[in-house]
């Protein structure tokens, strides 16, 4: 099969996500991935930070073959080893007691934490402008994109959006009506925004006042991708209700909503449930990657790559680079002109894989195992790619 035939036939019959081209790849392995014509491209997207072990890990894959081998799927009327395993250690690496909820994906974790929220017997909740908790019903109407969630309205729920990183909004918009606070440790589909210091922080005191969850939704922050398994632990802050997805299962679909305290008594039997939650094979592939994680000594690998891959792209003092923001391997690239699109496809004409995360950034987020010598390829090739979308763009676009 060729590159061209595939794209044909996507075109036909798959729903469109985004409108813009899609690169047909057909294989991977590390921090390398393949298109039908050989092409090799290094692939700092990683799946859009969901291969934290990158393509093909050997421990993902022998975890997965030998549990689908052994016990593919029980629902929810049983249970299996692996979930339980899975649970156990994220409560482990919160460090505080809690209870977990397994789910299918960062939208489905961030609707089940929207029903916690509605079992305080509250109702209003506050989110971010910019902010990006998912597509389905109840995290869109959190998602605080306008244009995503116009087609759409009316959309559930009474939520109040406020600017990200500014504590005072924050504090006027939270009531005793509300019933929890949904926001991103770094806003990372809106372009890997930080807020400033303190901010999290801050969120955590004026929820705990006026007796509202914080629900950190760390679908893209955690499990190890700003060097920490979870960002907010950066904060040193103990939210009431964290969500998970993107990397947990190493490329497999897996969603968590972990809640702690009182949080996690909220929902009661029946109250919640899906099928393939907790699915035994998944919840594998997820303890191989926290293994991984934890016996390769990845969170201080991230730190170091991170600060190395902001300093060199700082370093090269390219004239459309603004600033390049982040943590660990969360990366924005903040450009002079909203090019991210344009950089996008001249990396990779070039074999490297960046994402046009908003017009104005480009974002990194490769595997966590990303390694030295890659970083310094791509340092290596990121100059010529940003002169290329410089010498193309017109005068006056
Ligand atoms: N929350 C955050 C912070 C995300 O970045 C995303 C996905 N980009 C989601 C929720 C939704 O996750 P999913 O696409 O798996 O539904």
């Amino acid at each position: 099969m060729t590159n061209s035939s595939l794209t044909g036939r996507w075109q036909g019959t798959l729903m469109d996500n985004y409108g813009t081209p899609r690169l047909p790849l057909v294989r991977g392995a590390g921090a390398t991935v393949w298109d039908a014509e050989g092409n090799a491209y290094l692939d700092l997207v990683g799946g859009i930070a969901v291969n934290a072990l990158g393509h093909a890990h050997p421990a993902v894959v022998e975890a997965v073959t030998r549990q689908i081998s052994r016990l593919g799927h029980v629902s929810n009327l049983f249970i299996a080893e692996p979930p339980v395993e899975l649970a156990e250690r994220l409560v482990a690496l919160a460090g505080r007691p809690g209870r977990v909820l397994f789910v299918n994906s960062g939208a489905e974790a961030v609707e089940a934490a929207f029903k916690i929220g509605r079992r305080t017997g509250r109702t209003h909740n506050v989110a971010a402008v910019g902010g990006f908790h998912g597509r389905t019903m109840g995290a869109l109407a959190l998602t605080g994109q306008p244009a995503k969630q116009e087609p759409f309205r009316p959309l559930p729920g009474e939520v109040t959006h406020v600017p990200f990183g500014d504590a005072d909004a924050l504090r006027a918009a939270v009531t005793g009506r509300t019933a929890a606070v949904f926001l991103e440790p770094i806003q990372g589909e809106n372009g890997v925004v930080v807020p400033p210091p303190g901010y999290l922080a801050a969120a955590r005191e004026i929820t705990r006042a006026a007796g509202a969850l914080l629900v950190l939704d760390e679908v893209q922050t955690g499990v190890g991708r700003t060097g920490h398994w979870f960002a907010h632990q950066a904060d040193g802050i103990e939210p009431d209700v964290v969500t998970l997805a993107k990397g947990l299962g190493g490329g497999l679909p897996i969603g968590a909503t972990l809640a702690f305290g009182p949080a996690a008594d909220l929902l009661t039997p029946g109250q919640h449930g899906t099928t393939f939650g907790g699915n035994p094979v998944v919840c594998a592939a997820a303890l191989a990657v926290l293994d991984t994680i934890e016996a390769d000594g990845l969170l201080d690998r991230v730190k170091r790559t991170g600060e190395r891959l902001r300093s060199g792209i700082e370093a090269l003092a390219d004239p459309l680079v603004e600033r390049v923001r982040g943590a660990g391997l969360l990366i924005g690239i903040v450009l002079t002109e909203p090019l991210a699109p344009q950089v996008q496809q001249a990396a990779q004409d070039a074999g490297l894989l960046v994402n046009a995360a908003v017009p104005g950034t480009v974002r990194l987020a490769p595997p966590l195992v990303l390694g030295d010598h890659e970083v310094e390829t791509f340092l290596r090739e990121l100059p010529g790619v940003l002169e290329t979308v410089r010498r193309s763009r017109r005068p006056g676009e």
